[in-house]
């Protein structure tokens, strides 16, 4: 469909009323007002030919931000006119000279820092996070910059459907992880809430959906919960003659699905999903003492919760939110949240500081002034709210780098796909080689560990360590991957020389002589392609004595032929006799009618106990006719078992634990942990010493920092068992004990 130009021109003006509607009241100046309307006419002008994704004419963008800096944040008339310009100089003839000759350097100066700003949160496919601090101080010298641009982007979020849905992923997240905190951080609540929808929005649809679908199920029922729970409020503040007013505010869709997603809490069990706000109307002077007065009201009639008073009147906080929550008692046993605030603050909280000069003497210019010095501060000042930024970095889902901090809060940036190793690296390749394992956020982790952004990491390195072939599987970055191959070239050489060195040892044992010309030979019958590889392999003991022998054999020719027809012949005659054995079994056992009792000692059938499995007394069991080994018991739960259940039904029979002979039974455990000195000293200690039980085995190994002990002991049965393990979780640093079939 082709616009008609006049409709389009009488809608751009009309838009442009709508804006004025909002502006005016706050540029009371004439002079300032002549200005706007310059900027609107040049910005028509200059977008004249181009088109939003959705069709409509350009310049409807630019009045709709415009709209939202003045009617959204209260800003005043420069912050108007530049975002009327926003995008001028980016994307059409115009020039910053231009501009600076039509509306001076203030102007100039924001318009610069907005085109620059968009060359690094847009146009580049990663966000240097580390450097996202610094670039919002020096870029934007003037707040007015990033409040314009966070305009912006509200308003490219509120038409995202005419995007691509890669386009509207990135967009989203990037709204997500950068925006939203950054509003949040400057006290735009309402236009923090709306991204953080929006973004969910389009990120998660369906999770959105569901969630707007529930609140919407649930609306009935939630008003007239207000209702009733407000009304005896309402009736004691009227009789105190306070003017006020009561909303129920609904927590944002974005709230609601992360309380579901990282909490774990069933929509319905969000307890908070409501609160009820409580606004007076009243000067500046008396908010504390009526607001005090409003909560001894909303308490005498509720119980409230003692832990749960947040006093931001006494302490506001640093992003300007003042308002007093308490939470109280219904009489339905429903938790509800009471937030009391003056009209000013509610002001405030929603719109962020640009609401404060409202209520100031002063005038506009210097009153931004000081609200943007304080800003900055506020930027400036890194311990603040670190927290936040860290929430905020976790829910950053479709970028392809991640942001990880170090122990002292240094923030690293790597690729999606980082694991602690590659951190390691990134740290240094000294850190690297020496790297032992990690803690990720505190918990012990392999150094294949997948990093996620928010994630805080330590390295744990041994001067013991060196670089491992297989680090190569799970590294991603070109750093580590780079530093480990040389290491292990450097590793390869040496043990290739010492290999040298045990292949000559070996062979003068074997009387065999090693002329230098067989290496060919040799390379050809290992198939490997150099003399280092061969005899990294003789190092390494990939290459066995035995290889070798067979070697020398085969090139020496020895009666090969008839060790091999020896070993034949012997086979066969096994086979033979395996075959009678288990038919005199099968025949022996009278299946279908019996049960096996084990442990009867009048039982006359032999039996043994899988390998497999190692049952012991309490499990649940079968037996299973062997061929040549009689009956073995295994576990109803042996990995075997339903192999053998499904191929070979005839040969199983019921069987049943029997007597309560003082027998001892054969099982293993693996013991995971945290490896710490002495800990596999406690661990045996406590088997042997306090549980009074033999071990039979007994290997630890340890790696990345974790150990993994495998214990083969005897115990009576199950409740022995289980007891044993409840004990070894206990011990410090045990972090699970399972028990295993293959003992
Ligand atoms: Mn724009």
């Amino acid at each position: 469909m082709i616009p008609d130009p006049e409709q389009e021109r009488r809608e751009i003006l009309r838009r442009y009323k709508e804006l004025l509607k909002y502006a005016y009241p706050l540029v009371p100046d004439r002079e300032e007002r002549k200005q706007i309307k310059k900027a609107f006419q040049i910005a028509v002008d200059a977008h004249k030919e181009m088109r939003r994704k959705s069709g409509e004419p350009y310049i409807y963008h630019p009045i709709a931000v415009a709209q939202i800096v003045v009617q959204e944040m209260g800003l005043g008339a420069t912050s108007v006119i530049c975002a009327l310009l926003h995008d001028v100089v980016e994307d059409t003839e115009l020039t910053l000279e231009d501009i600076e000759k039509f509306f001076g350097p203030t102007v100039a100066r924001i318009i610069d820092g907005l085109t620059k700003i968009s060359g690094v949160f847009d146009n580049t496919k990663s966000i240097q996070a580390e450097n996202f601090r610094k670039i919002v101080l020096t870029l934007s010298e003037d707040i007015r910059v990033i409040l314009i641009k966070i305009a912006d982007r509200l308003h490219n979020m509120r038409t995202l459907e005419h995007m691509r849905r890669d386009k509207q992923l990135k967009i989203a997240s990037e709204t997500l992880f950068l925006y939203a905190p950054l509003a949040h951080r400057l006290g735009l609540y309402n236009i923090k809430t709306e991204l953080e929808d929006l973004s969910l929005k389009y990120v998660e649809p369906e999770a959105y959906q569901e969630i707007i679908n529930k609140l919407e199920k649930s609306k009935d029922v939630r008003e007239r919960f207000i209702r009733q729970f407000t009304q005896p409020i309402k009736k004691k503040l009227d009789e105190m003659g306070l003017v006020y007013e009561i909303k129920g505010r609904t927590k944002s869709v974005y709230s609601i699905w992360n309380k579901i997603h990282n909490k774990g809490v069933p929509f319905e069990e969000i307890y908070d999903i409501f609160a009820i706000r409580i606004i007076l109307d009243v000067p500046q002077q008396l908010e504390k003492s009526e607001i005090w007065k409003t909560y001894s009201v909303v308490t005498d009639l509720y119980q409230p919760k003692p832990d749960r008073l947040r006093d931001w009147i006494s302490f506001p906080r640093a992003n300007g939110y003042e308002s007093l929550h308490v939470t109280v008692m219904s009489p339905t046993g429903k938790w509800v949240e009471v937030q009391i605030r003056s009209k000013r603050m509610d002001e405030v909280a929603e719109r962020g500081y640009a609401a404060h000069w409202k209520y100031k003497e002063s005038n506009t210019e210097t009153a931004i002034d000081e609200w943007i010095t304080r800003i900055r501060e506020l930027l400036e000042n890194k311990e603040e709210e670190a927290v936040d930024f860290v929430d905020a970095f976790k829910l950053n889902l479709y970028t392809d780098e991640i942001y990880v901090f170090t122990p002292k809060g240094e923030l690293k940036t790597l690729p999606a796909n980082a694991t602690a190793l590659d951190f390691a690296y990134e740290i240094h390749s000294d850190v690297g080689d020496h790297c032992l394992g990690a803690k990720v956020n505190n918990k012990l982790v392999p150094l294949s560990y997948r990093l996620n952004s928010g994630d805080q990491i330590e390295i744990i390195t041994s001067q013991k360590q060196t670089p491992k072939e297989d680090w190569l599987n799970f590294v991603n970055t070109s750093k580590a991957k780079a530093k480990i191959k040389a290491a292990l070239k450097e590793e390869k050489k040496r043990i290739a020389e010492e290999g040298k060195a045990i292949f000559e040892r070996k062979l003068r044992r074997l009387n065999f002589n090693f002329n230098p010309e067989d290496i060919n030979t040799l390379l050809k019958y290992f198939k490997l392609p150099d003399e280092q590889e061969f005899f990294y392999r003789v190092g390494k003991g990939i290459i066995t004595s035995q290889q070798i022998k067979n070697f020398y054999r085969e090139e020496g020719k020895k009666s090969w032929y008839s060790y091999l027809t020896n070993r034949l012949s012997r086979k066969a005659t096994k086979k033979k006799e395996e075959k009678e054995n288990f038919d005199s079994l099968l025949k022996k056992f009278d299946r279908g009618s019996e049960q096996l009792l084990i442990g009867d000692s009048e039982e006359k059938i032999d039996y043994t106990l899988a390998p497999c499995c190692n049952p012991i007394p309490g499990d649940e069991v079968f037996g299973f006719v062997t061929i040549n080994d009689g009956i073995k018991i295994h576990k109803i739960s042996c990995p075997n078992a339903i192999q053998l259940l499904s191929n070979y039904a005839y040969r199983v029979v019921k069987a049943k634990w029997v007597g309560a002979e003082t027998l001892s039974f054969l099982t293993g455990i693996t013991v995971k942990g945290i490896d710490e000195v002495g800990i596999v000293n406690k661990i045996t200690k406590l088997i042997s010493n306090q549980m009074k039980v033999n071990m039979r085995s007994l290997s630890f190994d340890s790696n990345d920092g974790i150990f993994e002990g495998k214990i083969t002991l005897f115990v009576q049965d199950t409740r022995h068992l289980n007891e044993l393990m409840e004990k070894l979780k206990r011990v410090p640093g045990v972090t699970s004990v399972e028990r295993i079939d293959q003992a």
